[in-house]
């Protein structure tokens, strides 16, 4: 593993995101759910969520990558109680 281009790893991860979204969003006729609410997801508010965490050893591929919203991603980070 290299860690020395974490811009260039941003950037993959990034264009991961547009491709995923695509992906899902041909096989389910435009329709994005999102892997926390289960609600429809924009594009502007699609983030990709690791299923397994990367401090837990989960990887980068898309088998472990889910899109959820932004704000469900951090809240699910943040572990707050509702
Ligand atoms: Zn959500």
């Amino acid at each position: 593993m290299v860690c020395a281009y974490s811009d260039s790893k941003m950037s993959t991860l990034a264009h991961t995101r547009i491709k995923m979204y695509r992906t899902v969003a041909r096989q389910l006729h435009g329709v994005v759910p999102c892997w926390v609410c289960g609600k429809h997801v924009s594009l502007e508010d699609a983030t990709l969520e690791h299923i397994q965490p990367r401090s837990e050893g989960g990887s980068s591929h898309q088998e472990n990558l889910a899109i959820s919203h932004a704000v469900c991603n951090h809240q699910r980070h943040a572990q707050q109680p509702a």
